[in-house]
């Protein structure tokens, strides 16, 4: 059914409700559709951005962020140690939700960390079984390259580990700048081999990154455009979208507001909380579901006291490095010059050329033995407690969560310095990354070499501030109160450096803009702090974990104490994984329409 009123969704008898029409969101009412008996009734905040260009042309991304149509735009509060700055942090707002948003990059994290997640407690929830997931939501094009060119770009994806007939379409840039082959020789030279299909469980190494584009079309390939638009007829998913915050009562149902009227619907079956790692939490408190004394504090009547919900939040964050190269790199400042947008557009009708595909074409997944020394990660291993935090990050967190955080640190050691492991990831960006302050020549050529963590060791919390459910919740992240991740980011930079300064990417750079290359250590923290934006990753604050261990939901995506309320979102990944993580969101949500189908 398309999308229906108000008063058509309230009137449907509905066995599920999906609240937030989001990545995971769309993914399980699509595959609870199947079953024509059953019927679904999806509540997204935001609207169906369907023929948005700022969506759907991939060299248009990031277009979209922070207008309110399509973008929460979330704030921390002030990070204490980045000279109290406010973060931006960034949501999709509408049908897809972030994966509407975001940068469609379709990095797969390692084998040991999808094992972790089985290691901390959630029995069933492995690299195999999850494996099986991600394939299960994509169809991969392969590269149209020689052999030769294949493993020159690092394009070689083995077809056994990637998806043939899922949903998502996932394919290879189009546009590859001159850079692309100068990066991947030049991290070689520095001890970072080429990784030509990161998807097999080991992603160590420099890639030519796979993104979630469809090529027959060259449009964004997302939760709207492959799980919702070519199911919009069945007469049993129903979606109504710009209702505002609810909450839930008492899993029987789903209260929301449109226009200024407040309804309420039940769910025969279940209601499934979707609406992301900042909104899943918000909406839970907002229920009486959390930390009794969070609630207790804005007067709402505890009705399960669970205080994982809303804590162990993680993030990966970057900086960037930006420097001018060469003029004849085919960079997106080409779109500036009126010729060069007009050739480009037309290339566009061919599905070719810049807006065809992201305006970035190398990843690299660095452990720490390539950033760093035996000092180094001697140093970071020692930080992988609780201590190695600031003091008032964990003051108030209460001892069962406390206990999973320390096992989570517990394997964060092992992977510190183990050689299979990233540490750190490099994200290319074919011209210069946005940076306040800096006003970079648009008639000359960039070439941004972003520098991430991948296995952050801080952790926040995200929490309601008001009972208005309109209001935005409190986001802590504590960035860098861990010193281990600014150290990290530090030496990748450093490690950056030299990967400029060494052929044949030296010859293509014409000069470094920021940093300069000639700071010293000191200098490149302060700067790192001045600089630090988040990856958009947050995820963690409804952990799948055991209760004893701070968890909010069990193995089977249920949150203790319910029977019929389930967390389908990227708030259920209880430690970050190294890679971006739209390829697990989709498989969580894959795997958790399965659990609820009986069939696992
Ligand atoms: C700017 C940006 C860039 C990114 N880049 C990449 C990338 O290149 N590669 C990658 O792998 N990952 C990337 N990510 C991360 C990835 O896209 C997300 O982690 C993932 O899509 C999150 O999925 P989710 O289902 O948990 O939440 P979402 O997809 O965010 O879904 C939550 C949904 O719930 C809705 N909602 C919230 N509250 C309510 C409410 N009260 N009532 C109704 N609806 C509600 C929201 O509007 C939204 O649609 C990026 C994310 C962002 C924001």
């Amino acid at each position: 059914m398309p999308i229906v009123s108000v008063d058509e969704f309230v009137g449907a008898k509905l066995d599920y409700i999906v609240v937030g029409g989001g990545t995971a969101g769309l993914v399980a009412a699509a595959r609870l559709t199947e079953d024509p008996n059953v019927t679904v009734g999806v509540l997204e905040a935001g609207k169906y951005h369907e023929n948005a260009p700022e969506v759907n042309v991939p060299g248009m991304m990031a277009r979209a962020l922070h207008n309110p149509e399509f973008d929460w735009d979330f704030r921390t509060v002030p990070q204490k140690y980045l000279d109290d700055r406010v973060m931006a942090q960034s949501r999709g707002k509408g049908l897809g939700g972030s994966s509407l948003l975001n940068l469609l990059a379709m990095a797969r994290p390692g084998k040991v960390e999808l094992d972790a997640i089985e290691e901390l407690g959630n029995q069933g929830w492995n690299w195999d079984t999850t494996l099986k997931y991600m394939k299960k939501s994509e169809h991969l094009d392969p590269p149209k390259l020689s052999p030769e060119d294949a493993v020159r770009f690092a394009a070689n994806p083995k077809p056994e580990n990637h998806g043939t007939d899922g949903p998502i379409a996932k394919s290879f840039p189009p546009h590859i700048t001159e850079c692309h082959t100068a990066v991947l020789d030049a991290m070689e030279a520095n001890g970072l081999p080429r990784n030509g299909d990161n998807g097999d469980g080991f992603p160590v190494g420099g890639l030519l990154v796979v993104t979630s584009v469809d090529s027959k079309t060259a449009t964004r390939s997302y939760a709207a455009s492959a799980y919702y638009a070519p199911n919009a007829t069945r007469p049993n998913f129903l979606i109504h979208l710009e209702n505002a915050d609810g909450t839930l009562q008492r899993a029987t149902g789903v209260s929301f507001s449109h226009e200024e009227k407040v309804y309420t619907v039940t769910a025969a079956n279940e209601v499934i909380l979707a609406a992301g790692p900042f909104q899943s939490p918000q909406l839970l408190e907002l229920s009486g579901i959390g930390d009794k004394d969070i609630l207790t504090k804005f007067g709402i009547e505890t009705k399960i006291d669970l205080p994982g919900v809303g804590e162990n939040l993680q993030d990966h964050a970057l900086v960037p490095t930006v420097v001018e190269v060469d003029q004849k790199v085919q960079s997106i400042e080409i779109l500036f010059e009126p010729a060069g947008l007009a050739k480009q557009q037309e290339l566009y009708q061919q599905q070719q050329g810049i807006l065809a595909g992201i305006p970035s074409s190398v990843f690299a997944f660095m452990p720490g033995n390539v950033i760093g020394t035996a000092a180094d990660t001697k140093k970071w291993k020692e930080l992988t407690h609780l201590t190695g935090s600031a003091p008032e990050v964990f003051a108030n967190t209460k001892p069962s969560v406390k206990k999973g955080i320390e096992k989570q640190y517990e394997i964060l050691s092992r992977w510190i310095d183990n050689p299979i492991q990233p540490l750190a990831q490099l994200l290319m960006f074919n011209g210069p990354f946005p940076i306040p302050g800096v006003n970079f020549d648009f008639t000359k050529r960039h070439l941004t070499l972003l520098c991430a963590y991948t296995h952050p060791l801080h952790r926040g919390t995200v929490h309601i501030n008001s009972t208005d459910p309109f209001a935005h919740p409190s986001i802590q992240q504590n960035y860098f109160s861990n010193p281990a991740d600014l150290d990290i980011l530090v030496r990748t930079v450093q490690w950056m450096k030299k990967v400029y300064e060494t052929e044949p990417l030296k010859s293509l750079v014409q000069k470094r803009i920021v940093p300069t290359g000639e700071e010293s250590e000191e200098e490149l923290r302060e700067w790192a702090k001045k600089m630090l934006a988040t990856v958009h990753h947050p995820v963690g604050t409804c952990a799948m974990l055991p209760k004893e261990l701070g968890g909010v939901v069990d193995n089977r995506l249920k949150v203790y104490g319910t029977s019929n309320l389930r967390v389908i979102d990227t708030s259920v990944i209880p430690l970050q994984i190294s890679s971006n993580i739209q390829t697990l969101a989709y498989a969580v949500a894959e795997k958790g329409a399965d659990i609820i189908k009986g069939r696992i």
